[in-house]
């Protein structure tokens, strides 16, 4: 299985604890950086980032969990109102992204080191 390069250096991530997945922006594709050049970058252009945490973290998954459980009381409410439905139209696509993210960064850059064959590497 191929490794995945890191977008800053070019170099195979080789090891699970150097991995992290990031995205420029809210819209973009994640990529996978080095830890160590993914704090380099992040000093560069911190302003550029709509989110400091890395989506193969715990803190990321936690989030969208949590996000997930306020979105369900709310559909669960039912206001009949125009403002509810395009607020949980938006809410819910947003999520949708939120959760396409965490599943590419899982199947593209994570899966590699979840097998055991790789772990000796
Ligand atoms: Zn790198």
């Amino acid at each position: 299985m191929n490794l995945s390069i890191c977008e800053t250096c070019g170099n195979p991530i080789t090891n699970r604890s150097e991995l992290t997945v990031s995205k420029e922006h809210f819209f973009s594709i994640p990529k996978a950086y080095h830890h160590e050049c993914y704090i380099d970058q992040m000093e560069d252009i911190r302003s550029y980032y709509t989110q400091v945490e890395p989506i193969n973290s715990v803190l990321y998954s936690l989030r969208i969990f949590m996000l997930t459980a306020v979105y369900f009381f709310l559909f669960s409410i039912r206001i009949r109102s125009v403002m509810y439905y395009l607020f949980l139209g938006i809410s819910g696509s947003l999520l949708g992204i939120e959760w396409f993210s965490r599943i590419y960064s899982l199947v593209v850059y994570e899966r590699q080191f979840l097998t055991k064959k790789h772990m000796r590497i």
